[in-house]
């Protein structure tokens, strides 16, 4: 099943720049029986954990984590780039390549110690992941596991992730391809 997944994601060489390897999902999305199956294994894998809320990182992790919060009988949080939210919001600065970018949260998206699990489509350097779980630590929320489709070994962000103390589950990893 895992394979069935695995093979649904197009890699488009050379973009958005020369030597990235885009792990495509949409063509995963675009296909009802591997959107399903992604879906329910997810579904599987927290729906005994008590979740609280699902937080999804701008934009793909939208996707993916609303439909998980509708399938868990929870809510949906989203960490978006800075200047999207309209309510009071707290920040988070993290590292690009070169400079820095900022991701937000609603200052009153969930009650202090609530049960959150984060998603996003794909761990490449954890950059993005840490900085959206130091947001829900912020607001003294419990991040119960960041969760991803693909993982990007390579690159190092699961193991930056558990470094920095968040559990951390891919569906699917692309290593040396
Ligand atoms: P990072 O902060 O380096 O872990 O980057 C994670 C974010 O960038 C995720 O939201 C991904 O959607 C996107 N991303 C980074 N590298 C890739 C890649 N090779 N293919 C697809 N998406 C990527």
């Amino acid at each position: 099943m895992l394979q069935f997944i695995k093979d649904k994601i197009r890699t488009v060489p050379n973009w958005p720049k020369p030597g990235i390897m885009f792990r495509d999902i949409t063509t995963l999305l675009n296909d009802a029986e591997s959107f399903k199956q992604t879906i329910d294994l997810l579904v599987e894998r927290y729906k005994n954990m008590a979740i609280d809320k699902v937080a999804g990182i701008e934009s793909r992790g939208f996707i993916i984590g609303s439909v998980l919060a509708y399938k868990l009988g929870v809510g949906f949080v989203p960490i978006r780039k800075k200047g999207k939210l309209p309510a009071d919001v707290i920040s988070q600065e993290y590292a690009l390549e070169y400079g820095t970018d900022k991701i937000e949260i609603h200052a009153d998206a969930f009650l202090p110690g609530a049960k959150i699990l984060l998603v996003d489509d794909l761990i490449a350097t954890g950059g993005t992941a840490t900085a959206a779980g130091n947001l829900i630590k912020k607001l003294h929320g419990d991040v119960v596991e960041s969760c991803f489709i693909v993982d990007l070994p390579d690159l190092g962000g699961t193991k930056k992730l558990e470094t920095a103390g968040y559990k951390t589950f891919s569906l699917v990893e692309f290593s040396g391809e």
